[in-house]
């Protein structure tokens, strides 16, 4: 073993590392307190993201001018941009510019707050988000105690191009919280109003846009998947106007802001502006800090930290990638500046859930050429890391940066295991036996074939028992009987029933697999319907969609009888989203 090798063993968790011997590349799978998250096929996605606000909290806050929020150690760590205002440049030399949100014009409503969030997390009382205070707080009005409101500087490759500066145009991070739990969290608020990053944009935020946002961390993070969350979104009665096609169709629509949060906001695009403008210490700087503040197992003095940073971020956005295919999520702009570098999904833009499956899915209007397709989002993580290493070069020996390259190279690796895993824990199966790939691919094309829907497929399969499938009873079960219309189906199911019945009861595997294959999950019709009513005031189908996508893998009454499990309806298909938000 290379001692690079141990240094990315001891520094990382539940991780997968790659290296190189003799120019072979080994792939490691280890996890802290030999508890195997990676082998575990019995593991539930809930296991990681059981409601916080069950457990009995008290003393939460009800007064939200004691809601502290400290920007210290930002402002300490990095130079501040020296111009002040919002007038929209190119700034050099700095990591943040100082910018105070512009008020929503009122009357402000509060349409949906996250409970999870809000007590989970902020430990501030539900019922303080029933004030005027909280509706300030939450759109920019009135700034938190200890907030200095900063705009991000950063800039990114969009849609394969050096897009140059981009920066946070619309929103503001308000500071850091550091809860009962020791946890520090970075909230933003999106929607609120221009910064230097603004380019011609207004700043603004629709309230399509932030509903789909809102409802979608947080279905991301009851589904498991790592990502930002969101604590309130509140509308206003501003105009905004949008070409929400760019087809000269311009409508008056309305502002929003969606009060979001994060370990860390910082993207592969907050590195890559430093280096292309060749701020080599202000790029170091920054490392240290991502490195101290999130990747604390790496050593200060470690000579490699930076490849083992690297390392770490390639790993975890190969799982990352992996989890959202598992759910069929398609995130729809995956430009560096989109990425995080702490591998949680950020930026909900033209997101899609799948529904029949098709890897050639394009949730995103605009795309044209489908650069961003659901199939071709690892091979998108695979490029923007390889951006990541250029913009590491800089701080990188030419030794690193080889091994660099090597790392790069196991990412289809990690990737691919990852996404075996996955869904061999969609279908079921335990341990591994040879031809489990095929038995995933298998059906995978066979889903392809029939345009099976992609998330209730899974979930019936979870939800048929072992005794109807041997009988190839699953009229009821609408998914499946699609499914079932291919010529090869009969034989699939042989094979997946003989890899069933060298396991265990039918009732253990049912469990499993409905821990693992969601009921719901946010389809863009589901959501457009919650948009409609909430444009017209009428907030109840965002907290009903919000409350089911809270526990998406059991069944809810209400859900079905809104038909969010069933086939979707016709008009589905002609939904479009596009980038315009
Ligand atoms: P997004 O597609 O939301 O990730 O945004 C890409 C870039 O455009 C980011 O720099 C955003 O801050 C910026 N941006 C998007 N919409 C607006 C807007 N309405 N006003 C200002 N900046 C925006
Ligand atoms: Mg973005």
């Amino acid at each position: 073993m290379t001692s690079l090798t141990r240094k990315i063993k001891m520094s990382t968790l539940h991780l997968v590392l790659v290296f190189a011997l003799f120019s072979r590349v080994y792939v490691l799978e280890f996890c802290q307190n030999g508890v195997s998250e990676c082998t575990a096929d019995e593991r539930t996605p809930l296991d990681g993201v059981r409601s916080r606000w069950n457990a009995s909290v008290s003393n939460l806050r009800r007064d939200l001018d004691q809601f502290i929020v400290s920007c210290e150690k930002l402002l300490e760590a990095f130079p501040a941009d020296g111009a002040d205002g919002d007038s929209v440049r190119t700034v050099k030399n700095c990591i943040f510019s100082k910018s105070t949100p512009t008020p929503l014009r009122g009357p402000l409503r509060l349409a949906a707050a996250s409970q999870d969030v809000i007590e989970g997390i902020l430990d501030v009382d539900m019922a303080a988000t029933r004030s005027d205070e909280f509706l300030r707080y939450a759109s920019g009005g009135r700034l938190l105690p200890g907030s200095v409101p900063l705009a991000h500087r950063y800039g990114g490759h969009q849609f394969g191009h050096w897009a140059g500066q981009l920066g946070d145009g619309r929103a503001h991070s308000l500071g850091r919280y550091t809860n009962r739990n020791g946890e520090v969290w970075e909230l933003q608020l999106k929607g609120s109003g221009k910064t230097p990053y603004s380019r011609s944009g207004d700043g603004r935020a629709v309230i399509r846009s932030s509903v789909r946002e809102f409802l979608c961390s947080e279905a991301m993070h009851f589904l498991g998947v790592p990502t930002s969350r969101a604590a309130s979104l509140v509308v206003s009665d501003e105009p905004v106007t949008r070409d929400q096609f760019y087809d000269g169709n311009v409508k008056t629509e309305r502002g929003a802001v969606v009060l979001r949060l994060a370990k860390s906001w910082f993207r592969i695009g907050s590195l890559e502006i430093l280096s292309q403008s060749g701020e080599v210490d202000l790029l170091r700087r920054l490392l240290n800090f991502v490195i101290e503040e999130h990747f604390s197992s790496i050593g200060s003095d470690d000579p490699d930290k930076y490849l083992v940073f690297y390392s770490a971020v390639v790993n975890e956005t190969a799982h990352l990638i992996a989890r959202w295919m598992s759910v069929g999520f398609a995130h729809g702009v995956c430009n560096t500046d989109n990425f995080s570098l702490l591998s949680i999904t950020i930026d909900y833009g033209p997101f899609g859930f799948m529904e029949s499956y098709d890897p050639d899915f394009v949730p995103n209007a605009s795309d044209g050429e489908g650069r961003y397709r659901i199939g071709a989002q690892a091979d998108v993580g695979l490029f923007n890391l390889e951006k990541l290493s250029v913009a590491l070069s800089p701080v990188f020996s030419e030794k690193q940066r080889k091994e660099a390259k090597t790392v790069l190279g196991g990412f289809a690796e990690i990737y691919q295991m990852r996404f075996h895993q996955l869904f061999k824990a969609k279908l079921g199966l335990l341990g591994e036996e040879e031809g489990d790939g095929h038995l995933v691919a298998f059906l995978l094309k066979m889903m392809e074939e029939t345009q099976s829907d992609f998330t209730m497929t899974f979930r019936q399969l979870s939800e048929v028992s072992l005794e109807q499938l041997h009988r190839k009873n699953v009229t009821q079960m609408w998914a499946l009987e699609d499914l079932s219309s291919h010529l090869l189906f009969a034989d699939w199911l042989r094979t997946y029933l003989l890899r069933l019945g060298r396991q265990q009861k039918d009732l253990d595997r049912q469990r499993r697999m409905k821990a693992v294959n969601p009921r719901y999950v946010l389809r863009n019709w589901v959501a457009d319907s919650a948009i409609s009513k909430a444009e017209k005031n009428d907030f109840s189908e965002v907290s009903l969609r919000h409350r089911i996508l809270s526990a998406p893998f059991v069944t809810h009454e209400t859900a079905e009888e809104a038909g969010y499990a069933a086939r979707p309806p016709p008009w589905a298909k002609r939904l479009k989203v596009s980038c315009s938000s």
